[in-house]
């Protein structure tokens, strides 16, 4: 009797799991042929949620989508979608499928009202060695935990400062009696060389998630703004700059919501000369401007306590006040700070 009812519920699950998104391939019952279909996926949209995020000029640029193409692309999706609006009673339902990840500290996920969040960008950003890339360790790890409503979830993990190490996710395995190969074997790892490389390789990802469909639980990157520094320099490339990363940034965000993932990313600080002259409260502040400001669901801030202990505090959030908690860098990974 119980494991009927456990097996119902597992079906349930998978039911509702099943149709997370829609897939583009349903195009085809609509006169869309096979070989369109494919140009779509190579550029990334897999899905019809995908063709709702994406304007017709960005389709009209694709190779081989003529303007008449993507008229009926999009009547074609229009057909397959909800129209858009929803009551809130119905937008609450759907937003049970999104969940949290444990940061591997309960005062920390406590601050986050419960973990990092699917279906949303969360950044953190601190000085240099404040527990950014600690933090994005962990999570590679208590992502694959069982537990929490899901189990063994994948993670991608894209370094832009080349300081990944696997060794420090079999330390953290360790701490919670994880299988050192399945840990390592379930996180894909990219190093991306230039910001232009890190957006292309977000066509991967997509891929990636549309293949594996809900077996990826979280995208990382650490950190976001490293490439942009350097292959944009001074006033004169600030603007191109801020629109590339607008570019990248909203992928993430439709990454994120069409494939019910979180996305980890890092920041660093800048000290704004003009800061003292204006008598701000906080000279220091995250880099990146207005667009990764907007972009980011929610903005925790990191700073040095005393030995190994952070603190974190809620910088912006939707939904949590600007509270504080501290933790601890160790061994196994991020944790409670020992009182
Ligand atoms: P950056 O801006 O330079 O990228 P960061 O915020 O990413 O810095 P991390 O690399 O996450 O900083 O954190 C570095 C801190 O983590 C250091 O204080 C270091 O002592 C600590 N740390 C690294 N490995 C371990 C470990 N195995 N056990 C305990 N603490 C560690
Ligand atoms: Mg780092």
């Amino acid at each position: 009797m119980a494991d009927q009812v456990v097996a119902d519920n597992e079906m349930t699950m998978d039911d509702e799991e099943e149709s997370f998104f829609q897939d583009i391939d349903l195009l085809q019952n609509h006169g869309i042929n096979v070989a369109d279909i494919k140009k779509l996926k190579s550029a990334g949209i897999c899905t019809i949620k995908g063709i709702q995020m994406t304007t017709r000029k960005k389709l009209g640029n694709i190779k081989g989508i003529s303007e008449a193409k993507v008229d009926k692309i999009k009547e074609a999706s229009q057909k397959l979608c909800d129209p858009g609006f929803l009551t809130a009673l119905e937008y609450s339902e759907k937003r049970r499928h999104c969940f949290r990840i444990s940061t591997g500290s309960d005062e920390l996920d406590k601050l986050l009202g419960g973990g990092i969040e699917s279906m949303a960008i969360t950044e953190v950003f601190g000085e240099f060695r404040t527990g950014k890339t600690q933090l994005s360790h962990t999570l590679c790890v208590t992502t694959q935990m069982p537990g929490r409503g899901y189990h063994g979830g994948k993670v991608v993990f894209i370094d832009t400062e080349n300081t990944f190490r696997p060794d420090r996710l079999r330390a953290i395995a360790d701490r919670f009696n994880l299988d050192h190969t399945a840990v390592l074997d379930n996180v894909l790892y990219a190093r991306a060389y230039t910001s232009e490389h890190q957006t292309e390789l977000l066509d991967f990802v997509a891929a990636k998630f549309h293949e594996e469909p809900n077996v990826f639980k979280l995208l990382i990157v650490d950190s976001i703004m490293a490439l942009f520094r350097v292959d944009f320099s001074g006033r004169g490339e600030l603007a191109d700059r801020q629109q590339k990363l607008a570019q990248l940034l909203s992928r993430l965000q439709k990454i994120s919501e069409e494939y019910n993932v979180g996305v980890f990313i890092t920041n660093q600080m800048t000290a704004d000369p003009g800061a003292a002259m204006s008598f701000q409260a906080d000279p220091k502040k995250p880099i990146g401007g207005h667009i990764l400001a907007h972009a980011s669901t929610t903005r925790i801030s990191l700073r040095k306590g005393r030995g190994e202990v952070r603190i974190a505090k809620i910088y912006d959030s939707p939904d949590m006040p600007e509270n504080e908690a501290t933790f601890a860098i160790t061994n196994g990974g991020i944790a409670d700070a020992k009182e």
